[in-house]
């Protein structure tokens, strides 16, 4: 069969820009696609942030100084392209310092619709320029969500997409880009009004990610359990009603781990290399993080890792009534790596002080420190109100780290309960979102660590699960042929 034509775009791809899964999972698709043998196009902003050292950006002189009418503005953009690390593929970086050029990948500043608007046009507009046809042009999230729409009106002259069928995958549908309808001027769409959600009109309001979903061919979410709920009242977050109309071109594909990225016997991140069959390199990395941070090391003393946005959705506010007394009446440890709500992070603070020698906090983002936390933690803490996929709990799985989740999302499609009796499963999970419900299953996990034999069972099951990219991209690649219309 003919290599697809595919263009991906995001507002984050790793290692470029990232602040969480979206990032890692745009770039995992793109480098299976590429090893698949399919043609893929990767496009995302030049922020002003990218460590212009780091990577090798070289500036393609056809596409300089292009001009995009946005209402009454006028911006240039021009592109550039870069390897993505550990592929042969290129991505294309859209330059527009104007819009780009701030302190961070997302911002509260009002021209944030035309940050993403831009990027959206710009990819369809470098298709043109270099007469590229997409079979497929995918978008994610939010931030791309208006590029069905584009193709369907400001772009539909254009024969060469006549072909173009769209993805749109929800990473997350807690963020959803709500703007004044007012901007519909700068996006260009003033004139097709008559095709947006006229109910959000009135209120003034235009919904990128809701305007995505209503015209994208297909919709896929990161698991099966959040298609699921995302059709629902308590996690549809307002959209669900439009989500169950278009429940036949909805499809729930969970992510999967980058083995070259996230794997023990390679991670050259980690002070000491591991596998199932040879965990001593486990041992010695929760050492020296505990010497590191300054907690007591014990090797009887379970290590509790939790690496994460410090956001509502992670669902922090169970911790604050049973970590003390979980941290009063048992001999663990805790560390926490994460950035984000103030609150989150002064109860993070305040933790560590109250439990110096138990408890470690570092605020902010670094990959080395996630790496070295998940290869040496027992157990991976993710008590999520919602969880789309989640990363960590799989890259927790892979090194040996027992996760702690609540049974919610990808969270539930990835992580399986142990069963004392038949030696079973791979994690402890909860249900309720209470602080009691988390309080039991971190107990459950505590009496199952303290039977060594159980727990070494435990860590093998889990180690050995296999989620691979390999075999998840197979689902992307077929829902593409199904939709690509064959080639005559
Ligand atoms: P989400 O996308 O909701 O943030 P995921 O579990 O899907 O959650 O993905 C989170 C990704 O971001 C993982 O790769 C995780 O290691 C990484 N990450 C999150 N916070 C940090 C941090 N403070 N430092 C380093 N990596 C982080």
């Amino acid at each position: 069969m003919d290599p697809l034509k595919v263009l991906l775009v995001s507002s984050e791809v790793a290692p470029f820009a990232k602040t969480g899964g979206l990032a890692d999972v745009v770039t995992a698709l793109a480098r299976h696609l590429a090893k698949n043998k399919h043609d893929v196009r990767v496009v995302m902003p030049f922020y002003g942030r990218l460590r212009r050292s780091e990577y090798e950006f070289e500036s393609l002189e056809r596409l300089a100084d292009i001009p995009m009418r946005c209402g009454d503005k006028r911006y240039w953009f021009s592109v550039a392209s870069a390897e993505l690390p550990r592929s042969k593929q290129r991505v294309f970086f859209v330059r527009c310092p104007e819009l780009y050029d701030r302190e961070g990948i997302y911002t509260q500043d009002p021209d944030e619709h035309l940050r993403f608007g831009l990027l959206s046009r710009a990819a369809l507009e470098i298709c043109q320029w270099t007469q590229w046809a997409p079979d497929i042009v995918h978008a994610n999230d939010w931030h791309t969500a208006l590029m069905p729409l584009y193709l369907r009106t400001v772009y539909a002259w254009d024969k060469l997409f006549a072909r173009t069928r769209t993805v749109l995958t929800i990473h997350n549908i807690g963020y959803q880009g709500v703007v004044s309808a007012e901007k519909l001027r700068d996006l260009e769409l003033e004139n097709e009004r008559r095709l947006l959600y006229q109910e959000d009109l009135n209120d003034g309001r235009l919904n990128f990610l809701k305007t995505g979903i209503l015209y994208a061919d297909a919709l896929t979410t990161v698991s099966k359990t959040y298609a699921r709920e995302i059709q629902g009242e308590e996690l549809g977050m307002g959209l669900q009603g439009l989500l169950r109309q278009r429940d036949d071109h909805l499809f729930g594909i969970v992510n999967g781990v980058d083995h070259d990225e996230w794997n023990p016997s390679k991670d050259t991140l980690i002070p000491a290399r591991f596998s199932a069959r040879d965990l001593r390199g486990k041992l010695q990395n929760k050492r020296e993080l505990c010497e590191k941070f300054g907690l007591d090391f014990d090797p009887r003393a379970p290590l509790i890792g939790c690496v994460s946005r410090l956001t509502t959705q992670k669902g922090f506010e169970l911790l604050p009534d049973i970590l003390p007394v979980v941290l009063h009446r048992e001999d663990v440890r805790l560390i926490v790596l994460g950035t984000g709500e103030e609150r989150y992070e002064n109860y993070f603070n305040w933790l560590a002080g109250a439990f110096p020698r138990k408890v470690a906090f570092k605020a902010g983002f670094d990959n080395p420190l996630a790496h070295w936390i998940e290869a040496a933690s027992d157990m991976y803490l993710m008590p999520s109100r919602y969880e789309p996929c989640g990363l960590n709990q799989m890259y927790s799985l892979r090194y040996g780290s027992i996760p702690i989740v609540r049974r919610t999302g990808g969270l539930a499609d990835t992580v399986r309960a142990f069963d004392s009796q038949s030696g079973e499963g791979t994690g402890f999970l909860f249900d309720d979102f209470t602080p009691e419900a988390l309080y039991h299953a971190i107990l459950r996990a505590l009496g199952v660590w303290r039977d060594p034999q159980a727990w070494s069972r435990l860590v093998q099951n889990a180690m050995r699960e296999d989620f691979s990219w390999e075999r998840q991209i197979q689902h992307y690649i077929e829902l593409y042929r199904r939709l690509a219309p064959p080639k005559r």
